[in-house]
């Protein structure tokens, strides 16, 4: 336990702690890749860098495809191509995520349709999405998202969505390294998408991967990817294409950066237990669940605050410190944007809105850092 003490009072001039920011590995092996890409002036799209990344992280996460993308957002929109959404089909989403799961949607003229969170894992709840399926019976594809690197409850999405033969779509962008019953996250489903955005678990500085076992699809996404050239000597297109792909730089910071991702997942995941140890006790405070199927990445250490403490006295306290903190994902059906589109469920969304905090989960930080966060947390109770 930490103990309050003035005397180890934090000042502005400390530097700031973020909540999850681009962490290279202490061998320099991206540098390494990327230096390859230089000395064989493969600084293109595509390059031994691209295709060995796909085969790596298609290993990594025990599936047989791979295409690596140019962003998280552009493997949800093909994997929704790949499932065959088109224009005025219906398409679930969770509701709790970022905007990026469900703007393709839309790029595709489909509509989504937004599903509840459960306590349980704050992802999708089965008993919501039954009851869309019942609502919809003629729905084309689910997207579930494992918020935080919690995974959703895989058994029971996986069934209804083969009860009802329908594609599902797993957004893993958060969650790569996170295991459901000993399965890799992002495998469940037809298609899964990771992100190596720079806030995420490990980063490109900016790419994604969209994977399947399916290969043929895995094909024709590369296709789009690519503009969707014909095979032609001339440029010809028979469909509507993309410039999608990612990099050869790119691509050999991921291959660096996969090598370092099991050390990412042991700190994010000893930066979530000292929250556990250290604030736990406070009252109102609760940290994310942990369920006992679930190998989570716990890329963002999050809370709910139940009692007369709310996220803004937390996140005030810290920004006052140079500590970075967030509320919760705004659900995307509390989005202006989306405000239209239909919902399904309690609202238990809502209560994790309001009650939520993302704590600072940067696998940067030193214990030294850790204290100064918790010490700034705790003091917000002894000024109440
Ligand atoms: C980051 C993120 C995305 C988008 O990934 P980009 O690579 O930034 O396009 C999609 N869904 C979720 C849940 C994310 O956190």
């Amino acid at each position: 336990m930490v103990q309050l003490n003035r005397k180890n009072q934090v000042n502005k001039k400390d530097k700031r702690i973020f909540l999850s920011s681009p962490h290279m590995s202490d061998e320099g092996y991206e540098q390494a890749y990327v230096k390859e890409a230089f000395d064989t002036n493969w600084i293109a799209p595509l390059g031994t860098n691209v295709d060995e990344f796909e085969k790596e992280l298609a290993k990594k996460v025990g599936i047989k495809s791979a295409v690596a993308l140019s962003s998280g957002t552009a493997a949800i929109h093909l994997a929704l191509k790949a499932a065959g959404v088109k224009k005025g089909d219906i398409v679930f989403c969770s509701t709790l995520t970022f905007s990026a799961t469900a703007n393709p949607i839309i790029y595709e003229g489909a509509m989504p349709v937004f599903i509840d969170s459960d306590y349980k894992t704050w992802n999708m709840d089965p008993d919501a999405l039954e009851e869309a399926f019942e609502k919809y019976p003629d729905v084309k594809a689910v997207i579930v998202v494992h918020l935080y690197g919690m995974s959703a409850d895989m058994d029971r999405i996986v069934e209804l969505c083969n009860k009802y033969n329908v594609s599902l779509i797993e957004d893993a962008a958060e969650s790569l390294g996170t295991y459901y019953k000993g399965q890799h996250t992002g495998t469940f489903g037809n298609y899964g998408i990771f992100s190596f955005n720079g806030n995420k678990i490990i980063t490109t500085s900016g790419g994604g991967m969209l994977v399947s076992d399916n290969e043929e699809r895995i094909q024709k996404a590369k296709f789009w990817a690519t503009q969707s050239r014909d095979q032609a000597r001339h440029y010809q297109h028979s469909e509507l294409g993309y410039n999608y792909r990612m990099s050869n730089v790119s691509a050999g910071i991921g291959r660096g950066q996969l090598k370092v991702l099991e050390n990412r997942v042991a700190k994010k995941n000893f930066i979530l237990t000292y929250y556990k140890d250290n604030l736990n006790d406070l009252e109102g405070m609760q940290l994310m669940p942990d369920n006992d199927w679930d190998e989570a990445n716990y890329w963002l250490s999050a809370a709910l605050l139940t009692g007369e403490v709310r996220p803004n006295d937390i996140m005030e306290a810290l920004e006052a410190e140079n500590i970075e903190s967030r509320p919760v994902w705004k659900p995307m059906h509390m989005q202006p944007y989306f405000k239209d589109f239909d919902f399904v469920g309690k609202g238990i969304f809502e209560d994790l809105f309001i009650n939520g905090i993302c704590l600072p989960s940067d696998s940067k930080m030193t214990l030294e850092d850790l204290k100064r966060v918790v010490l700034t947390v705790r003091r917000v109770w002894g000024n109440k």
